[in-house]
C-alpha cells in the first residue's frame, strides 16, 4: 500500500481516496497487491462529517486483500478496461459488504473530484491544490 498526495496515478487514473491498482504474481506463487490511499482526501471526508480516515484506510486494505485472492496478477484501475473495471466494482462491493463503517459517496455528475457525501447530501470537493497554487497563494 503506498500514501499519495497526487490526486492521479502514474498511470492517470483519478484518484478519489483510493484505488485498487490490481497484482503481480511472483515466480514463486506469491501475489503482491498495489493499493493507493490518498490520507489528505480521507481527512477532507472526516473533516466534513464523512466517514473516518481509519474506515477509509480499512476499506483500502480490505480491496487489496480481496483482490489478490479474486483477480490474482491482474492490473485492474490503470488499463481503463470495461471488463476490468467490472471486475473491479466486484472487489470494492465484497470489501464495501464487510465494513458497516463504510459510506458509500458518490461522485457528483459532470465533476471529477467532487464527491457527495451519502448521509447529508454535501458535497466536498478533494481536489487538493497543486505545489504551484500553493506557491501562488502565498506569494
Ligand atoms: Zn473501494
Amino acid at each position: 500500500m503506498r500514501e499519495t498526495s497526487s490526486p492521479t496515478t502514474p498511470g492517470k487514473a483519478s484518484v478519489r481516496v483510493g484505488v485498487f491498482d490490481g497484482s503481480t504474481v511472483g515466480a514463486d506463487g506469491k501475489v503482491e497487491t498495489s493499493q493507493f490511499v490518498n490520507v489528505k482526501q480521507a481527512e477532507i471526508i472526516e473533516k466534513a462529517g464523512g466517514q473516518s480516515v481509519g474506515t477509509s484506510v480499512v476499506h483500502e486494505v480490505l480491496e487489496s486483500y480481496i483482490g489478490a485472492i479474486d483477480a490474482p496478477g491482474k492490473k485492474i484501475v490503470t488499463g481503463n478496461n470495461k471488463a476490468l473495471g467490472d471486475e473491479f466494482n466486484a472487489i470494492h462491493d465484497k470489501a464495501k459488504d464487510l465494513d458497516p463503517e463504510f459510506q458509500e459517496m458518490d461522485v457528483k455528475s459532470g465533476t471529477t473530484f467532487t464527491i457527495i457525501l451519502p448521509e447529508s447530501k454535501k458535497e466536498v470537493d478533494l481536489k487538493l491544490p497543486t505545489p504551484t497554487d500553493t506557491k501562488k497563494k502565498t506569494e
